[in-house]
């Protein structure tokens, strides 16, 4: 027998460079750290328009002289925009308790987006070492925390609490991440590459205070990468990355992405009720009840009219 083996062998594409897709094997142990295997595409791909992304599931071979080659794309259960990864399973939120301080729209903004591509979300509260000390500004970082446990616990969102600085919260962080391929999204600064940092050990991704000390801006070489954890999962790093891009969000899907909303719809008195000045609206009862957050509210209806404007203008 010559050219390649003919074993069909599986994996996931962790990093994509210079029209090389580097694929590492499925089924390997926890804690080991080989090598991916670098593949080129299959000419057909292009010829199908199909473009393999990192996330991707795929089916490989590897000739004698070890070249490896994608023979086949697995199909997709999720797809990001930008950055470009597939199949991810689990949005990890990240929102720092203070510095900067927290932002509950920007937060509905990412669950609305992330509710909307059906992918899975959970908040992570970083750097919860400053909400401790008993000084004045640290007000502000418990009250952040007690309002997130207010508003999201009771709408089934799973919360992490965090530091990176003192270690707390990594285990539990860990346990969700197990055997999936995870996102991290949150504002530049939040403290992402230091938990990546403290969950995977020897992965040293630079932090802000070591870019800003070489007086460089960090990120400015790296592209997206999975970074392997354990049990079989991976978490995209994905450099500069505070938006997430979804495919166009509708103004009649707003209001299915707002979870306690799409619950009480079935109630509201009129078939595609948008909440805002409809009679017998579910909604807005559940809101005067005190059962609806007043921000979660609130941001919805400026999502909206933000919606409305920008349709207006194109
Ligand atoms: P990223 O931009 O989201 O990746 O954030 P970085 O990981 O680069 O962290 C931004 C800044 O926050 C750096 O100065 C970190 O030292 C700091 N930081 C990160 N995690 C923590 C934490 O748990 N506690 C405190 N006090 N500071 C943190
Ligand atoms: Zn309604």
């Amino acid at each position: 027998m010559s050219g390649k083996r003919t074993e069909r062998l599986t994996g996931t594409i962790v990093k994509a460079l210079s029209g090389y897709y580097y694929v590492y094997p499925d089924g390997r142990a926890d804690d080991s750290v080989s090598d991916p295997i670098q593949c080129r595409a299959r000419g057909i791909f292009k010829k199908k328009g199909l473009s393999p992304l990192v996330g991707d599931k795929v089916v490989y071979s590897v000739a004698e002289t070890g070249e490896g080659t994608v023979d086949e794309l697995l199909p997709r259960i999720s797809e990001l925009i930008r950055p470009p990864v597939a199949n991810i399973e689990l949005a990890v939120l990240v929102f720092s308790v203070t510095e900067p301080a927290l932002n509950l729209q920007l937060l509905d903004k990412f669950l609305a987006h992330i509710e909307h591509a059906g992918i899975e979300a959970m908040l992570c509260l970083s750097k919860s070492d400053l909400a401790e000390e008993a000084e004045p500004e640290e007000t502000a970082a418990r009250a952040a925390l007690a309002d997130v446990e207010r508003i999201y616990a009771p709408i089934g969102y799973d919360i992490v609490v965090t530091s990176s600085r003192k270690g707390a919260g990594t285990d539990a962080l860990l346990e969700r991440l197990r055997g999936r391929l995870s996102v991290f999204a949150g504002q530049s600064g939040v403290g992402k590459s230091s938990l990546l940092n403290a969950l995977v050990p020897g992965l040293m991704l630079e932090t802000n205070a070591i870019s800003s000390r070489l007086g460089r801006g960090k990120h400015t070489t790296r592209h997206c990468e999975l970074v392997a954890i354990g049990d079989g999962g991976y978490v995209a790093d994905t450099p500069g990355f505070s938006q997430l891009d979804f495919q166009e969000l509708g103004i009649e899907e707003l209001g299915y992405c707002f979870r306690e909303f799409r619950a009480l719809l079935p109630d509201c008195k009129f078939r595609g009720c948008t909440h805002v000045h409809e009679p017998g609206c579910a909604v807005i009862a559940a809101l005067e009840a005190g059962e609806v957050a007043q921000s979660r509210y609130d941001n919805y209806v400026q999502f909206l009219g933000e919606m409305k404007e920008k349709k207006r203008r194109y």
